[in-house]
């Protein structure tokens, strides 16, 4: 399979109805990865694939409206009866399963090891699941957060989960064939730099020389039309919106 990106959910930072938060389905390369698992995505990963059969998790970062849905995958995995042939692998922050153990009041996530299988990102980390590779790099966030890149046999996509701009986030898109990328905010508070603006997100894909931007994570002070049409000023070729429900080859 081709690699492919399906869209589960774009809000930011509370769930709509139709609309959950942050969550992508990545196929590829005989591999698929559930990137980022924001509220109302479990559900709406089940309308693509059965969750027990995923290759891996990847979590950009902690923050509830890209991570809470963990949680709904551990009732289905260890209670509802989705067991996986095998513990998935969760790339996450260091501290994803010390926070999802506290939830059950547990002083640890021994209790999940037949589902889960965490395993911590760090800035530059690598992982190869047959012909897909994730590569994580540390971007700007007001949280220990990570960007992705996903390679497969020739075909590159970048997300940047939430951040700032920052040198990492164009390294980590450079010649990307797509670039999901956020535009959360209209613009930035006075020394904080934590969010892209329309304007930051083509800016960004400009500078990394990217193929075609998607515009996602568009937060409550804008509206996804207008956010996507500003980046595509800014950055002057092919622009789209991330839409739930939407697949596209990459
Ligand atoms: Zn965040």
């Amino acid at each position: 399979m081709p690699l492919t990106l399906t869209v589960l959910g774009t809000a930011s930072p509370y769930p709509q109805p139709g609309r959950p938060c942050s969550g992508y389905l990545l196929r590829g390369g005989g591999a698929e990865v559930w990137v980022d698992a924001g509220p109302g995505t479990f559900a709406e990963l089940q309308r693509h694939t059965d969750p027990a059969r995923l290759t891996a998790i990847w979590i950009s970062h902690l923050h509830a409206d890209h991570s809470a849905d963990l949680l709904a995958a551990a009732y289905a995995y260890a209670f509802g009866g989705m067991t996986p042939p095998a513990p998935v692998p969760v790339y996450a922050p260091q501290e994803c399963a010390r926070r999802l153990a506290g939830f059950f009041g547990k002083p640890d996530v021994d209790f999940l090891s037949g589902v889960f299988d965490f395993r911590p990102l760090c800035d530059g980390h690598e992982a190869q699941h047959w012909n897909l590779r994730l590569t994580a790099r540390a971007v700007a966030h007001d949280a220990e957060a990570y960007g992705l890149r996903a390679e497969c046999q020739g075909s590159v996509l970048a997300y940047s989960g939430d951040s700032g701009p920052c040198a990492a986030l164009v390294e980590l898109a450079t010649r990307a064939d797509l670039f999901l990328c956020e535009a959360d905010i209209d613009e930035h508070r006075e020394g904080e730099r934590v969010h892209l603006t329309p304007e930051d997100a083509g800016r960004v894909a400009r500078e990394a020389h990217v193929r075609e931007l998607l515009i996602t994570h568009v937060g409550p002070t804008l509206n996804r039309e207008s956010a996507t049409a500003r980046a595509a000023v800014a950055f002057g070729r092919p622009t789209d919106t991330a839409r739930e429900g939407d697949s596209r080859i990459v």
